[in-house]
C-alpha cells in the first residue's frame, strides 16, 4: 500500500483545470444531425445583455445545464445554445449611463457576461450564441415583419396604446406593472398613435385547444401551464344578439350565462369595431375622442374611476322588460378583451361598481337575483333558465399588442413611406436588412433616428420616387418571437438567405426544442411565440411543426429572494455570483442553486445552503481521496461501466486494481478462494449496492423530471451511505479488506457519476482520479445494469 497524500478541495484550480479541458476537447459542441442518437435541443433563456450575470440567471442556467449534461450522459445529442437578447431599452440607457453608443455597451456586456458563464463552467455550445442586435441576426426580425405583414398578422393600426410621459416610449403589456412603467414606475397613460400591431387574435383559439396536449405530454410543468392560461384568459360564459335593426345589433357576452334577467346595463370596449355606431352623438363622439388621446391614468382603470360614456341609448333586456343602457368603457378591455358585455351587478363586484355609479340601486338587484334563481347572488351552479337566442361563447383576455417603439436601439421596422401614392411600401426580402446606424448617440428622449437623414430619406421600394423610412423600430419583444430557432443553425449557414435557411434539416432535427427552462416571468415570450410558430406553420417555413408547438416541454422556475423580497441594489440584498465563485467555486454555487428549493417554488436565498454544499463537496473530495490514498495507486481506465458479480450482488465494474497490490480481488466472492477468511462484511457490501442501484434509479427519474433538487438529496444520501458503510466495516475488522475497498470504490464512482450533472467539474476530477479516461464523456450509470441479474 503506497503513502499518498491526500489533495485539499480547491475548486479554483480544478475547476480552471476541467474547463480547460473541455475547451480542448470541444466538450460541448452541437453533434452533427447524421447521427442516429435521440437529439434534444434544450433552450436556455435569453439573457437581456445587461452585463452582469445575476443569481437568478445562475439557478435558470444550473438546471438546463445539468439536464444537459444528463442527457449527453446517457448518450443523447444535445443543443444547448442561446442568444443574447441585446436590443432594447435597457441596452439603450446603459449606453447613455456610459456614454458610449449601444453597439459598444452591448458587445462589452455581452463579453462579460459570456466570461462570468464560462467561469461558472455551463456546458453551452458557444460556436451558436448570437447577439440579436446583429445585423445578421434582426435581419430575421424584419424578414419575420414582413412575412406577418403579408400574411396580415401585422397591421398597422391607431387606437389607444400605453405610453409612459417619462420615456417617451409606448409599452407593451408586459412592461407595465401595476400600472406603473416597468422602467421608470411613473403612471402608464393611454393615447391614441398610429402603432403596427401583431395580431394574437388569429390564434387565441389554437393556442387554448393546444393546452390541454401540452398538459396530457407531462413535460410542460404546471407553473408553465397556468402562465400559459393565465396569458390567454379564457372566460367561458354565453352570448346572446340585442337589438333588432342594423343600427341596433349588438352582440353581448357574459359569463353569468344563468342570470341574463338579472342584467342592467351593456359595456362596450372604446376599440370593438362596431364603436362608431354607438358613438353618432356628438357629444359622445367628443367624449370618446377625448378617452382615446386625452388619455387615461392607469389608476382610473379601476371600476370605481374607470370612464363610462353613456351612450344615451338604450337596448332591449335578452329577459326582463327592463332596457339597459349602453355605456362605452374601457372596462371591458381589461377583463374580457375587445367586446361588448352585458352588466350583471348582482353576479358582478365590477359591474355592482359601476350600477353604483349609474345611481342603480346594487341592492334591489341583489335581491332579484334571489328571485329569478330561487338561489343566493353569486351562486354560480344555479340551473341557468333557458333565454332564446344565448349561447355558450368563449372570450379571451390575450389582445393584439403594439410592436412599434419610439426608440433607437432596436430592430428597424422595415416600411418605406412613399411620398406619392405607394403608401407604406414593405422593403423587399432581398433588400433586408434594413441597417440601423451604430454611430447614433441616444440622450434618453425622443427618438434619435428619425433625426439621422442619411436614414430616413430613400427611394420608394414601389416606384423608385422619394421616400421616407419607419422610424420606429421594433420592440425587443418582437425580436423575442425568433429567438428560439436560430440555434439550430448551424454557424457557416447563418449568412444564407433565410428562405433557404428555414429549408435546412438542422432545424427539421433539433425543432421542436424538447424543453424550454426559463424563468417564470417569461409567460408572456412563451405565449407570443407558440402564436407565431402557428403563423409560420401556416405561412409555410415552419410547415414541419404539425402542431404550432415551438417546445415540446417547458419547465418555468421561479426567482431566487432573499429575505423574503426581492433582491435589488436598493435594498442591499442582492447576492453575487462572482464573489461566491471566488471563495467557494462555481460547483458550490451550482448546487447550491439547485438544492435550495424545487425549480417551481422561489428561493429564499441563504448562505446556509452554499455552506452547506461547500461542506459536502469538500467532504466527498477528501474521503474520496483518504481512500484512494489507502489503496495505492489509481485503478486502469474503465473499459467500460459493466457489473461483475459479488457475492451473489452485481457491482460496477472498472476499478479492480492491479491483483499484486490488491490482493484476491478475483475472490470476492468466497466459493473458489483456498482457506478464504470469514466474510464478516459481505452483507454490508451486498447493503451498499442496493443504496448505489436505489440512488442511480432515484436519481435517473429525478433528473428526467427536472427535479433537481430531490437530485442533490438523493447523491448526499449515497454519500452518507458509503460512509457509513465505511464504519460499519470498520466496526467488524480492523482495516478495510480489498473486497470491501474494492465495493467502497466502485460506490464512489457511482457517486461521481450521479453528480457529474450538479457539480460537474469535482465530479469529473473524481472520476478520473478514480481511474477513468478524462478525454471521454462519463457515462450516465445505467439502472438496469446495476440490478442483479
Ligand atoms: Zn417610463
Ligand atoms: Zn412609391
Amino acid at each position: 500500500m503506497s503513502a499518498r497524500t491526500i489533495p485539499a478541495y480547491d475548486p479554483q484550480t480544478i475547476e480552471a483545470g476541467r474547463q480547460a479541458a473541455w475547451r480542448a476537447r470541444d466538450a460541448f459542441a452541437t453533434p452533427s444531425i447524421e447521427g442516429a442518437r435521440p437529439r434534444r435541443y434544450i433552450k436556455p433563456s435569453a439573457p437581456f445583455t445587461s452585463g452582469n450575470i445575476h443569481i437568478g440567471h445562475v439557478r435558470s442556467y444550473s438546471i438546463g445545464d445539468a439536464y444537459a449534461r444528463f442527457s449527453r450522459a446517457r448518450g443523447e445529442d444535445v443543443l444547448f445554445a442561446f442568444g443574447f437578447d441585446a436590443f432594447g431599452l435597457p441596452a439603450e440607457l446603459g449606453a447613455i449611463a456610459g456614454g458610449e453608443s449601444p453597439s459598444d455597451w452591448v458587445a462589452r456586456c455581452a463579453e462579460h457576461m459570456r466570461g462570468q458563464l464560462e467561469r461558472l463552467g455551463y456546458s453551452f455550445d458557444w460556436d451558436r450564441a448570437f447577439l440579436s442586435s446583429d445585423a445578421l441576426m434582426y435581419r430575421w426580425s424584419q424578414w419575420l415583419f414582413v412575412t406577418l405583414l403579408d400574411a396580415g398578422l401585422v397591421y398597422r393600426g391607431t387606437g389607444a396604446v400605453d405610453w409612459c410621459e417619462h420615456c417617451r416610449t409606448t409599452l407593451a403589456t408586459i412592461q407595465v406593472e401595476k400600472g406603473l412603467c416597468w422602467r421608470c414606475h411613473n403612471p402608464v397613460r393611454l393615447i391614441q398613435r398610429p402603432q403596427w400591431y401583431l395580431r394574437l387574435s388569429a390564434y387565441l383559439q389554437e393556442n387554448d385547444r393546444r393546452l390541454q396536449d401540452l398538459a396530457q405530454s407531462g413535460i410542460w410543468d404546471e407553473v408553465a401551464l397556468s402562465s400559459q392560461r393565465f396569458v390567454l384568459g379564457r372566460i367561458d360564459g354565453v352570448e346572446i344578439d340585442l337589438g333588432d335593426s342594423d343600427r341596433d345589433a349588438l352582440t353581448a357576452f357574459t359569463p353569468h350565462g344563468d342570470a341574463l334577467a338579472l342584467a342592467r346595463f351593456v359595456l362596450i370596449s372604446p376599440k370593438h369595431p362596431d364603436i362608431d355606431r354607438w358613438a353618432e352623438d356628438p357629444a359622445v363622439r367628443e367624449r370618446l375622442e377625448d378617452l382615446r388621446s386625452g388619455g387615461l391614468e392607469r389608476g382610473d382603470r379601476d371600476a370605481e374611476a374607470i370612464p363610462l360614456i353613456d351612450t344615451g341609448r338604450t337596448l332591449p333586456s335578452p329577459a326582463s322588460d327592463e332596457p339597459l343602457p349602453v355605456l362605452i368603457s374601457p372596462a371591458v378591455d381589461g377583463r374580457f378583451g375587445v367586446t361588448a358585455i352585458l352588466g350583471i351587478p348582482a353576479r358582478d363586484h365590477s359591474d355592482a361598481l359601476i350600477a353604483e355609479r349609474l345611481s342603480l340601486d346594487a341592492s334591489d338587484h341583489a335581491a332579484a337575483a334571489e328571485d329569478a334563481t330561487g338561489t343566493a347572488a353569486g351562486d354560480a351552479t344555479a340551473p341557468a333558465p333557458p333565454v332564446p337566442g344565448a349561447r355558450p361563447a368563449v372570450r379571451y383576455r390575450a389582445s393584439d399588442f403594439s410592436i412599434s417603439r419610439q426608440r433607437s436601439w432596436g430592430t428597424p421596422i422595415p416600411i418605406v413611406y412613399c411620398a406619392a401614392s405607394c403608401g407604406a411600401v414593405p422593403v423587399p426580402a432581398e433588400q433586408l436588412p434594413v441597417v440601423l446606424p451604430l454611430d447614433l448617440k441616444p440622450t434618453g428622449a425622443g427618438n434619435p433616428l428619425a433625426e439621422r437623414d442619411d436614414f430616413v430619406q430613400t427611394a420608394c421600394p414601389c416606384c423608385g420616387g422619394p421616400g421616407q423610412r419607419e422610424t420606429d423600430t421594433l420592440d425587443c419583444h418582437f425580436d423575442a418571437l425568433w429567438l428560439w430557432v436560430p440555434a439550430c443553425v448551424p454557424p457557416d449557414a447563418r449568412g444564407r438567405p433565410l428562405e433557404e435557411i428555414f429549408a435546412l434539416e438542422d432545424l427539421r432535427a433539433w425543432l421542436p426544442s424538447e424543453r424550454v427552462v426559463a424563468g417564470s416571468d417569461s409567460g408572456n415570450f412563451v405565449f407570443d411565440q407558440r402564436i407565431v410558430t402557428k403563423a409560420l406553420r401556416d405561412i409555410g417555413p415552419l410547415a414541419f411543426l404539425l402542431d404550432g408547438e415551438p417546445f415540446a416541454g417547458c419547465l418555468f422556475h421561479e426567482m431566487v429572494i432573499r429575505d423574503g423580497r426581492k433582491m435589488s441594489k436598493h435594498l442591499g440584498n442582492v447576492v453575487e455570483p462572482d464573489e461566491l465563485v471566488a471563495s467557494y467555486g462555481a460547483d458550490t454555487v451550482r448546487l447550491a442553486t439547485l438544492y435550495a428549493a424545487r425549480p417551481q417554488r422561489s428561493l429564499n436565498w441563504s448562505d446556509s445552503a452554499v455552506l452547506r454544499c461547500h461542506r459536502f463537496l469538500t467532504q466527498v473530495w477528501e474521503f474520496s481521496h483518504a481512500q484512494l490514498a489507502a489503496t495505492g495507486p489509481a485503478p486502469g481506465p474503465s473499459p467500460a461501466n459493466r457489473l461483475a458479480p459479488a457475492n451473489g450482488h452485481a457491482t460496477v465494474d472498472g476499478l479492480v486494481a492491479p491483483a499484486a497490490e490488491r490482493g484476491s480481488s478475483d475472490a470476492q466472492g468466497s466459493s473458489d478462494a483456498q482457506a478464504p477468511p470469514r466474510d464478516v462484511t459481505g452483507h454490508l457490501r451486498s447493503r451498499l449496492q442496493k443504496w448505489c442501484d436505489t440512488a442511480v434509479q432515484k436519481t435517473t427519474e429525478e433528473m428526467a423530471g427536472l427535479e433537481m433538487h430531490s437530485a442533490v438529496r438523493n447523491v448526499m444520501r449515497l454519500f452518507d451511505r458509503i460512509k457509513d458503510f465505511e464504519k460499519r466495516v470498520l466496526a467488524r475488522t480492523d482495516a478495510l479488506g480489498a473486497a470491501d475497498r474494492d465495493a467502497l470504490l466502485r460506490a464512489l464512482q457511482v457517486l461521481a457519476q450521479l453528480l457529474a450533472p450538479l457539480a460537474p467539474h469535482l465530479a469529473e476530477e473524481l472520476w478520473i482520479a478514480l481511474g477513468n479516461d478524462g478525454d471521454a464523456l462519463m457515462p450516465w450509470p445505467d439502472v438496469s445494469s446495476t440490478v442483479p441479474a
